[in-house]
Parts: structure tokens; C-alpha cells; sequence
């Protein structure tokens, strides 16, 4: 089987998932913690299976409980395929970013709808001729990422953050880095002569290796700081960065549990994701 490792058999199977940190579930009650592996090997931790507005969720902590994952080591690949495989067809990426412009100030909450890769050393594909431990391997396959978010996941963040009296930025582009250093001034005030939005760590892969899967991926972009071009003092720090995001998490939370509450039936969705493949034939079979 390819699904090594199948977290829907381990687990209570969910079709919605979440990747973000611990402050986005740990007070939910009854949370089951499933152990997984991946053909790719282990993702970032555990899944964290719970239970939202009658929606089965599962939770990954992108860098692993207690953070200890830079962007550039987290293992996007078995990320994905890992919530894949416990049943997941939907997924919601709240994550801080720097704004690009002085308009987006610490506090903005952006929902993109582009993005710019400029990371460096990551593996973007599932579709590399590495066989799978069943012995099947995966063909050359060029998948559309001309508009990386799914448009459906995003009206569904847009009204979520609407509803709580968040007015979020409607579209943007996301321009990744590799991190795990910040930006330059020059090279932050490039991104923003691009007409870049706001830049981010971990955006990429994680979209495009949804995409491969055809999951339904939507970011939520929480901007904790002015990025070094935009801001006139000494730089982005990491400890306003912290700060921010403590000060935003509470209704970050609001937001993407009204987002998961609301978001369509995996049946009855009908947007470009589902038919990603269409016509293609991936020599593999997803989990
Ligand atoms: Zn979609």
C-alpha cells in the first residue's frame, strides 16, 4: 500500500486539518495524540485528532511541539501526506508572516492568494521518481499552481475573520524565503517593489505539496511585524515577533474554528483542487 503508516487507521480519521501550533488545540477537550509515519519519514509530531462544530479535525504542529523545527527542516512532505492519510481533504495554514507595506501592520490578517517561492533547498514534489515502499513510483507529473490557494477555503477564511470583526486583506502575495534568517533591508524593500504583500518562512512547500495531493489549502496569514524594508528601526526581532502573535492567537483561534465550522463537505466540494490530475497519470496511488 502506499499509505505506510495510514494515520486514518491509527487514528479516529478526520477531514479537516490544521497546521499550526499548539495554542490552536491544546485546550480542546477530548484530544486524541496518534503517532505516525510517512514513505518520507516522520512529520513534524504527533497528529492531534479532535472535534470542532461537528467536524473531525486533526492538528500538526508545523514545527513540532515546543518549536524545535526551523522552517528549512520541517519535512513538508510528510506533513502532508501524513494528514493525507488520516482522511484529510482540507487545509487551513494560519501563519506569521512580515508585512510588506506599512499599511499591513502587526495585527493584519491576510489571506493570500499568490505566492513567490524563493526558498532554496527544500524538496517541492511528491513527484521525483522516488519509488514508494510498495514498490510503486510516481511519473513525471507538472501540476497547475497558477492560482496556489483554493478559492473556496479562502471565502471561507475572508467571512470567518468577517464574522469576528477582523477585517482581513482580500488576496496578496506571499513571497517565501528560506529563512531561518530574516530578510535584509535591501532584499525586503525588492520584495516590496515587486508588489509583494507580506514574506513568510514556511508557505512553500506546504501549498504546492497540498496541491500534489489535491487537498484544498488556504493560508491565513497573520502579519506580526514590519518586515526590515518597510519599518524605519533596527529590524524585525524575534521577540516582537512572539509577542504579536501571543497578543493575536486568541482570535486567530476564533477565526480558524469558525473557518473549519464552515468550510464545505469533502463530497461536495467543486473546486480547482479536486481536479488537479485530471488526465494525468501519477503511477502512484494517494493515500
Ligand atoms: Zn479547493
Amino acid at each position: 500500500m502506499a499509505n505506510a503508516g495510514n494515520a486514518g487507521n491509527a487514528g479516529n480519521g478526520a477531514d479537516i486539518g490544521v497546521i499550526g501550533g499548539s495554542g490552536f488545540y491544546s485546550f480542546l477537550e477530548d484530544v486524541t495524540e496518534v503517532e505516525v509515519t510517512t514513505p518520507y519519514g516522520s512529520p513534524s509530531d504527533s497528529l492531534f485528532f479532535g472535534e470542532l462544530a461537528g467536524r473531525r479535525v486533526v492538528f500538526l504542529p508545523r514545527h513540532g511541539r515546543g518549536h524545535h523545527l526551523p522552517p528549512h527542516r520541517i519535512n513538508y512532505r510528510a506533513n502532508l501526506w501524513a494528514l493525507r492519510s488520516a482522511g484529510v481533504r482540507q487545509v487551513l495554514g494560519p501563519c506569521a508572516v512580515g508585512g510588506l507595506r506599512p499599511e499591513y501592520g502587526p495585527g493584519t490578517l491576510l489571506v493570500p492568494d499568490q505566492l513567490v517561492d524563493r526558498t532554496k533547498a527544500r524538496t517541492q514534489t511528491f513527484f521525483d521518481g522516488e519509488p514508494l515502499p510498495d514498490g510503486t513510483v510516481p511519473n513525471v507529473v507538472h501540476t497547475s499552481f497558477a492560482d496556489p490557494y483554493c478559492p473556496d477555503g479562502r471565502k471561507v477564511a475572508l467571512a470567518a475573520a468577517h464574522g469576528r470583526g477582523w477585517e482581513a486583506v482580500d488576496g496578496g502575495t506571499m513571497v517565501v524565503i528560506e529563512g531561518p534568517r530574516f530578510s535584509t533591508r535591501a532584499e525586503s524593500q525588492w520584495h516590496a517593489a515587486m508588489g509583494w504583500s507580506v514574506v513568510g518562512m514556511t508557505g512553500h512547500p506546504e501549498a504546492l505539496l497540498a496541491r500534489e495531493l489535491g487537498l484544498c489549502y488556504t493560508s491565513m496569514a497573520l502579519v506580526t511585524d514590519l518586515d526590515a524594508g518597510a519599518e524605519t528601526g533596527d529590524g524585525v526581532s524575534h521577540t516582537e515577533v512572539l509577542r504579536v502573535f501571543g497578543e493575536n492567537v486568541g482570535r486567530l483561534r476564533e477565526v480558524l474554528f469558525d473557518a473549519v465550522a464552515a468550510l464545505p463537505e469533502t463530497e461536495s466540494r467543486s473546486c480547482l483542487c479536486t481536479r488537479v490530475h485530471d488526465g494525468w497519470d501519477l503511477g502512484i496511488e494517494l493515500p
